[in-house]
């Protein structure tokens, strides 16, 4: 075998053992791949020698035979006599494997045959050819040709021919096969059962060792170790794979104490960091408290001094004033709540709440500023749409309040719409907020971004815009609590659209209001007069879906036109409201011709005012007009008047009374008898809000007691007995919620009736609005105080208690 050959045979073998996926199967393989080689080498070689001996035998004793009988025959040759030559030849017969004789003549003719009787004769018997005194010897296809020479006196007489047959050395070789194959076998066997065996001792450390793998990787126990069965190869891999799991495992177990000391080190920065922001929020807190009360009287104080009679350039000083310390409320309150959001302290409170009342309320704070800037301010509120829902109410008016505030602050001119609307499927609505504006709008790659905290539109150092780019933010992270959505349209130079999405359930325990007069207004007619398409589909969309029949007017001229029109003039208009302020004729021009046609002399006016002075509509009143509503109108307040003038129906009287009606008011509240006063105890210990809240109740309607702490807030209460108790939650001595708890105490003790407590308090925090309704009071006013709020707040509570004005 050549080199070559040797490294194909290598090759072939390497790639017939790769077949083999266990090392047991490939040594056995191998074992007995070298058994049977070798085995089958031996009986190759052993076969072969003894082939040859075999062979070499027959012919010595071929050539025996002949000679013996050759010997016999050379006196029948010399005298011719085939007689005897015949019976000589014959006695082949008696030997099987002599398949042919011959005796040939020394000149090579064929002197007498004998042929056995299963062999063919070939064609013509010819001596061998060679030296004729010399023995030969051929092989052939019918098998092997002995001639031996017959000499007498050493005279070559002639030659006998023998022609051996092979049937018994092919016997032989067949035999020689199958033991050699028997033999090969039982080797084979007993060579597998060696090898078998021996391939298990090799390979179970290594399975061991792949047991004990598996186990680590799957339980990932690295203190598991892999059992030694030996100090050969395996062995070693055995221990490095040991030493390897003792690494891991010490790595893991300094990993596991570097981690639990980081874990460690970042919990006391976590609770450092959390401390922090408590202190900062509490610092937040306590910086609003401390600044909300000098704000109060900064705030309280101005409003009061703006009633007071100022010139010109002093009204416009303290009015300065006065926006600017809203502005700074406003930041104050922002930063505030984006405090709490940073701390995840933003929580909501559901509960509930008149939606409508929340929208039109925000519209209401909004007016003087609508005012100011000569903006329109309308309101659309889907009248399919319930008003009551549970919500936290005061979050979304703060959400409305801010797009609406954005869009004030953004327009310079024209109007603003607040569309709230929605669609019921079962007991919840999702509920659409809008708010369009005809301002500045905003460049479209940056709408998105507004959203974002401290985000802005304009950030040049020039820009005309106030403000801290925290609006849009917290409102984004309210709207996102409530699981809803915030978004934005706008187009530079036209103005924006700033919507939002809030669901929320159905409360129908909130009463609708306008359900109630609904009965009076079915099928009455009214006259809907203004210049401002989006306001006239507003009125027209409400009253009619109170039932009235109502059509409308784009102008005074159409307004005239209508009323002049023969058919319309049959059915008659119950009531016409008129905006006020309309080009070429405006309203208070309209209500004085109206009143000049007989027909509709007495028919009830209600002129809408938003850019009119309040006071120059006043003085219509009883003369041209039966009422007035600042916009954005309040549905309620709209309908009441409705009902209030179609169902008196003397409205000629009423106009009168209504002219009288500023002045017996004061007469009034000139001679209220003091019993009929409200009698209210004020828990305050800060002068300047004793003075800013008596200061804006009229003395005339209320009789206010002062009490400097909660101590002497509870003497008073049992010698005054007061209709209602304004309390101050941080006072000295006993702070307010202590005073509350003492009062309700006493009033369980004696059986007294549950006098109304309104909290008061600088505490801008949700949670202080609870702790003073869990304390006992009854309503909660945060400051600093306002003299709208304080109105408000004051007759919702006298109403209550029966003393109304
Ligand atoms: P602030 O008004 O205090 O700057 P906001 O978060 O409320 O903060 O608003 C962020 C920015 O979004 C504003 O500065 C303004 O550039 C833009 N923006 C908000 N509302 C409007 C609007 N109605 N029209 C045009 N731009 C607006």
């Amino acid at each position: 075998m050549t080199t070559s050959d040797a490294n194909i045979f290598s090759s072939g073998l390497f790639g017939f053992l790769k077949r083999f996926n266990s090392l047991k199967t490939k040594i056995l393989a191998v074992t007995l791949i070298a058994c049977a080689t070798a085995l089958s080498l031996q009986v190759v070689a052993i076969i072969g020698y003894e082939l040859v001996s075999y062979r070499d035998s027959v012919i010595t004793e071929r050539a025996n035979l002949a000679r013996l009988v050759g010997a016999n025959m050379g006196a029948a040759i010399l005298f011719e006599d085939d007689e005897t030559l015949k019976d000589d030849i014959n006695v082949f017969a008696q030997a099987p494997e002599i398949r042919a004789a011959y005796v040939f003549s020394a000149s090579g003719r064929l002197l007498s045959s004998y042929v056995s009787r299963d062999f063919t004769e070939p064609s013509t018997p010819a001596p061998l050819a060679g030296d004729a005194s010399a023995e030969v010897i051929a092989e052939t296809r019918e098998g092997i040709y002995i001639r031996t020479p017959i000499i007498i006196d050493g005279e070559n007489i002639g030659s006998l021919q023998i022609l051996s047959g092979q049937d018994k050395l092919r016997e032989t070789i067949r035999r020689y096969l199958m033991i050699a194959g028997l033999v090969l076998l039982t080797a084979i066997f007993i060579a597998y059962i060696i090898a078998d065996k021996s391939a298990q001792v090799m390979a179970r450390p290594l399975e061991r060792l792949l047991g004990t793998m598996d186990h680590v990787r799957n339980t990932r126990n690295y203190a598991t170790h892999a059992e030694k069965l030996g100090d050969d190869e395996f062995g070693r891999l055995t221990d490095a794979f040991n030493a390897m799991l003792n690494e891991i495992q010490h790595r893991d177990e300094t990993l596991e104490e570097t981690v639990d000391n980081r874990t460690a080190e970042l919990m006391k920065e976590k609770e450092k960091a959390e401390a922090a922001s408590r202190a900062k929020s509490e610092f937040l807190a306590n910086m609003s408290h401390e600044i909300r009360t000098p704000m109060n009287g900064i705030l309280g104080m101005t409003e009061l001094l703006l009633e007071t009679a100022l010139d010109a350039k002093q009204h416009e000083l303290a009015s300065v004033v006065m926006s600017s310390g809203n502005g700074l409320l406003a930041i104050i309150n922002d930063v505030l709540d984006f405090s709490k959001i940073e701390a995840g302290k933003f929580t909501l409170r559901p509960a509930p709440f008149n939606l409508r009342d929340v929208v039109e309320e925000t519209g209401a704070l909004v007016s003087s500023r609508i005012l100011e800037k000569d903006l329109e301010l309308l309101i659309r509120y889907d009248p399919n749409l319930p008003a009551g829902f549970v919500g936290d109410g005061p979050r979304l008016r703060q959400v409305i309040t801010n797009l609406l505030g954005n869009a004030i602050k953004f327009t310079e001119s024209g109007q603003i719409l607040i569309e709230v609307e929605g669609d019921v499927q079962g007991g919840n609505v999702a509920v659409r907020f809008s708010v369009e504006d005809t301002g500045i709008g905003i460049a479209q790659d940056k709408i998105d971004k507004m959203f974002e905290k401290f985000e802005q539109a304009d950030t040049s150092t020039t820009r005309r815009y106030e403000g801290t780019g925290l609006g849009l933010a917290i409102s984004k992270s309210i709207v996102n609590l409530m699981g809803g959505e915030i978004g934005a349209r706008s187009e530079l130079g036209r103005g924006s659209t700033f919507w939002f999405t809030v669901e929320m359930p159905i409360d129908l325990s909130v009463p609708n209001v306008l359900d109630r007069e609904v009965a009076h207004l079915e099928g009455r007619r009214l006259l809907i007069v203004d210049d401002n398409e989006v306001n006239r589909r507003i009125l027209l969309e409400l009253t009619q879906s109170w039932g009235i029949v109502a059509d409308a007017a784009a102008s005074a001229h159409e307004a005239l036109h209508l009323l002049k029109d023969p058919i319309r003039r049959k059915s008659r208009y119950d009531i016409i409201i008129s905006d006020c302020q309309m080009p070429r004729i405006d309203g208070e021009e309209l209500a004085r011709r109206i009143r000049d046609d007989d027909h509709y002399a007495a028919v009830p006016i209600i002129m809408l005012s938003s850019v009119c002075e309040r006071t120059a509509v006043e003085t219509m009143v009883g003369d041209y007009i039966d009422a007035w509503l600042t916009k954005p109108i309040r549905a309620a307040q709209l309908q009441r008047e409705i009902c209030k003038l179609i169902v008196s129906g003397r409205i000629a009287d009423m106009r009168a009374a209504a002219a009288q009606k500023l002045e017996s008011d004061q007469i009034t509240a000139a001679t209220r008898a003091p019993a009929d006063r409200a009698k209210i105890l004020l828990a305050e210990d800060n002068i300047v809000n004793q003075m800013v809240f008596t200061k804006m109740l009229n003395a005339a309607e209320f009789e206010i007691v002062i009490a400097g702490n909660g101590r002497i807030a509870v003497e008073k209460f049992l010698d005054f007995n007061p209709d209602f108790v304004v309390m101050d939650v941080s006072m000295p001595e006993m702070d307010g919620m202590q005073a509350t708890r003492e009062i309700r105490r006493l009033e369980a003790l004696r059986k007294l009736p549950r006098t109304p407590i309104i909290a008061m308090t600088a505490h801008a925090m949700e949670e202080d609005q609870r702790k003073c309704l869990d304390a006992g009071m009854d309503d909660y006013m945060s400051k600093p105080i306002k003299l709208e709020k304080v109105k408000a707040l004051v007759e919702k509570w006298r109403a209550r208690i029966g003393k109304a004005a």
